[in-house]
């Protein structure tokens, strides 16, 4: 494990954890900064709230998140959902909030509030999102998690979903990420090592509409929130490594009511054609580096080429193979990289797809 200075005093800790809260709950209010991660702070709660109507707005120094000027630095809290609390155990909870600036407009880094205006404008579609997130993992050091001192581990190959000492790094880590996400509620459909040594992905969905970002957001604090207490870092950067090493991704799985039903195809390949048309405007908010991973190499495409087919990983999209046999089902967006905003990719594939909402 990495250098045990850095890991908290677990059992001294226990001693706390258990002590009653009498008629209080702990209230960790979560919110996306400036930098592309996300921030917390506790609020402590005499009334167990029953939706997120019924918890109060906060606010923070935005001047110290990069979120706001220094002279006019409040930014409010808006909670918008709520899951149980995996670190501190019921009756607490997380609870996650949009950020508005002090003149009423949502934040500029608030982009829920758009993908939400559009998942309700297009409800009747019933969409679906899956999200393949991948993440590195990197030591206090800043190398990649468990690779050899001074060097590198042997090639790609035995890695993927790999098992046996050698073959796979960090599992602990990634176990206990899974089961918190498990007991807070999280949508997650699976995870796996990947391609990479260090490097592992995580699913979620499918959700329905705004959801889908709500349920990524929350698992990538649980992640980051899980690796501190093992003194290991996350990185969601696309090209971690240098050279020869597959990159990180963020695929997205999306269908609507239309294209599960059987002769959902031509709904498919409709949708492919509006993805094509607007190739530029999605490439600009499907994360930064993105340049980095999409060369055509390791398993993606060529970040200036728009290009589809069945069962193809170097393709813009795919449409996987039972997809593909049955006529039916879903298709795979591979250009959002690992470090995009999920309510961007979610919102722009439903405005270029159903149609933009007025303001
Ligand atoms: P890959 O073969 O690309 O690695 P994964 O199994 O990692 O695929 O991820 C597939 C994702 O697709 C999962 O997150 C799953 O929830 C999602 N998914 C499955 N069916 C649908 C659907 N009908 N609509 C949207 N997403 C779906
Ligand atoms: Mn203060
Ligand atoms: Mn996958
Ligand atoms: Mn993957
Ligand atoms: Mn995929």
């Amino acid at each position: 494990m990495a250098d045990s200075t850095v890991i908290s005093n677990t059992a001294n800790l226990l001693k706390y954890t258990t002590l009653d809260q009498k008629d209080k709950l702990l209230a960790e209010y979560i919110w996306i900064d400036g930098c592309n991660g996300v921030r917390s702070k506790t609020k402590t709660l005499s009334k167990v709230p029953s939706s997120p109507d019924d918890l109060p707005e906060w606010n923070f120094d935005g001047s110290s998140t990069g979120q706001a000027p220094g002279d006019n630095s409040d930014v409010y809290l808006r909670p918008c959902a709520i899951f149980p609390d995996p670190f501190r155990g019921a009756p607490n909870i997380l609870v996650l909030a949009e950020c508005w600036d002090s003149d009423g407009s949502p934040n500029k880094f608030n982009h829920r509030h758009e993908c939400a205006r559009l998942m309700e404008a297009h409800k009747e579609q019933k969409p679906w999102f899956g999200l393949e997130q991948e993440y590195t993992l990197f030591d206090q050091y800043d190398k990649p998690y468990g690779w050899p001192k001074g060097g590198f581990p042997g090639p790609q190959g035995p890695y993927y979903c790999g098992v046996g000492t050698g073959k796979v790094y960090c599992r602990d880590v990634v176990e206990a990420h899974y089961k918190a996400c498990v007991y807070a509620g999280v949508n997650i459909s699976g995870i796996n090592a990947e391609v990479l040594p260090a490097q592992w992905e995580f699913q979620v969905g499918p959700c329905e509409g705004i959801e889908l970002g709500d349920h990524l957001w929350l698992a990538r604090y649980l992640l980051e929130r899980v690796a501190e207490e093992f003194g290991v870092k996350i990185s969601f950067h696309p090209k971690p490594i240098p050279g020869d090493w597959n990159g990180a991704g963020l695929h997205t799985n999306f269908s609507s009511e239309d294209m599960r039903n059987p002769g959902g195809m031509k709904y498919i390949e409709a949708a492919i054609k509006k993805l094509e048309k607007r190739h530029k405007e999605h490439i600009a908010v499907y994360g930064d580096d993105n340049t980095m991973r999409l060369t055509g190499k390791h398993e993606t495409g060529n970040i200036d080429e728009f290009t589809w087919g069945v069962a193809n990983r170097g393709a813009s999209i795919r449409i996987p193979r039972s997809v593909g046999r049955e006529g039916y089902g879903y298709f795979e967006d591979r250009r959002p990289a690992s470090n995009a905003d999920p309510y961007q990719i979610t919102g722009i594939m439903i405005e270029t797809i159903y149609g933009a909402v007025g303001s």
